[in-house]
């Protein structure tokens, strides 16, 4: 039984630096929801994992996705789930896919922004120009899991790795990228292809994007090769507005993103299930960091970030604005910065500065 404004979510720190990250999430979420007074978290804790996994040999127990499902959870916030002892598809395929494709999180949005103060790798071309949102599909295209090894181990070995495109998976990711366009001010939507080497997949998909391109006359559309549209986050990242992209190319841009944007500390994501059937997850784009991790020095921005998209999906504007306004305010006066950032400040005392310029912000 909860009060109207009682949000479930589950947390599962993960593994490296996500220990150290999160906790920043909850604190700060916490305290935004203390000084709004109109809403508060109710926090569910999972040890889900690589440990949990060298311990009982999965990576979530047989019933998780079970347990997240009737848990009437609203979302759900991931570290990152990652260590050098297991290989990255077992990690992968044992816990971020299924909880993706079983709760059709069909949208993966990650804003790419360089936020104040902030220097980019590209700095002396781009002061300050870069704003786009990547729009990804998340359960099928080059990720859907279909394909095969036969004859392992032989000469004759052969793997396949087959490519799944459905219409209504097609269809939904690009009416999410114009409603999107269309909701929040923007004026372009770019699709990323490679219709030119891969005739059916992609000529598909370039089909569907004009299709649903011209019901949205008030929306420019283009399409561009993959390749050269990553050679175009380099070269005019300011050109792009909103970009749409498949599982495996959306996967790629989004690091890119990442790093023109100055850090990989920095990068949200929200991974939707827009109908609300099912809960919708909150993650930094960030792995789990081995060579940082127990040191207290991982920026936490990339997962207070991704906490604030919780906060826009959850409908708690005024609570999100606030958050980002903190964050853009202490990147920009500077004192402030973890290593990654060429600073000395801990994660936590990031954390503390971010959650102080709330308060003085409120
Ligand atoms: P995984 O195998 O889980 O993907 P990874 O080692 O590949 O982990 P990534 O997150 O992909 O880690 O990042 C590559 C590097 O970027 C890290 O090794 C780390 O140096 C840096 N990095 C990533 N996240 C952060 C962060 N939050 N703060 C500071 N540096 C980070
Ligand atoms: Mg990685």
């Amino acid at each position: 039984m909860y009060s109207m404004g009682t949000y479930r979510l589950a947390v599962i720190p993960g593994d490296g630096i996500g220990p150290e990250v999160i906790p920043e999430s909850i604190l700060t979420l916490t305290s935004l929801a203390e000084m709004h007074g109109g809403f508060q978290f109710d926090l569910q804790h999972f040890d889900w994992g690589t440990d949990y996994y060298l311990r009982e040999g999965v990576l979530m127990p047989t019933d998780g996705l079970a347990t997240l499902a009737q848990g009437g959870f609203d979302g759900i916030l991931l570290g990152p789930v990652g260590d050098p002892r297991v290989p990255d598809h077992v990690t992968l395929w044992g816990l971020l896919l299924p909880l993706r494709q079983t709760f059709d999180q069909y949208i993966n949005l990650r804003p790419v922004r360089l936020l104040p103060g902030v220097r980019s790798p590209l700095a002396e071309k781009h002061p300050k120009d870069i704003d786009i949102v990547c729009i990804r599909e998340n359960t099928e295209g080059e990720y859907a899991g279909a394909g095969g090894r036969i004859h392992q181990g032989t000469e004759n070995e052969v793997a396949i790795q087959s490519t799944i495109f459905t219409r209504k998976g097609t269809e939904r990711i690009m009416r999410y990228a114009f409603e999107y366009a269309r909701q929040s001010g923007r004026k372009k939507v770019t699709s990323a292809t490679k219709s030119n080497s891969m005739q059916y997949n992609m000529v598909f998909w370039d089909d569907v994007f004009r299709q649903v391109a011209a019901e949205y006359p008030d929306i420019t559309h283009e399409q561009q090769l993959i390749d050269s549209l990553g050679a175009r986050f380099v070269s005019s990242p300011e050109s792009l507005d909103v970009v749409v992209a498949s599982n495996l190319f959306g996967d790629i841009l989004t690091d890119l993103g990442a790093a023109i944007s100055g850090s990989m500390g920095l990068a949200p994501s929200a991974n939707l299930n827009p109908e609300r059937r099912f809960p919708s997850l909150f993650q930094a784009i960030h792995g789990s960091a081995p060579d940082i991790a127990g040191k207290g020095i991982a920026n936490p921005i990339a997962s207070l970030w991704s906490g604030q998209l919780l906060l826009d999906f959850l409908g708690e504007h005024e609570a999100a604005t606030l958050l980002m306004g903190a964050i853009e305010e202490v990147l920009a006066r500077g004192q402030a910065r973890t290593p990654d950032l060429g600073g000395t400040t801990t994660t936590h005392q990031l954390g503390d500065a971010i959650r102080e310029q709330m308060r003085s912000m409120a």
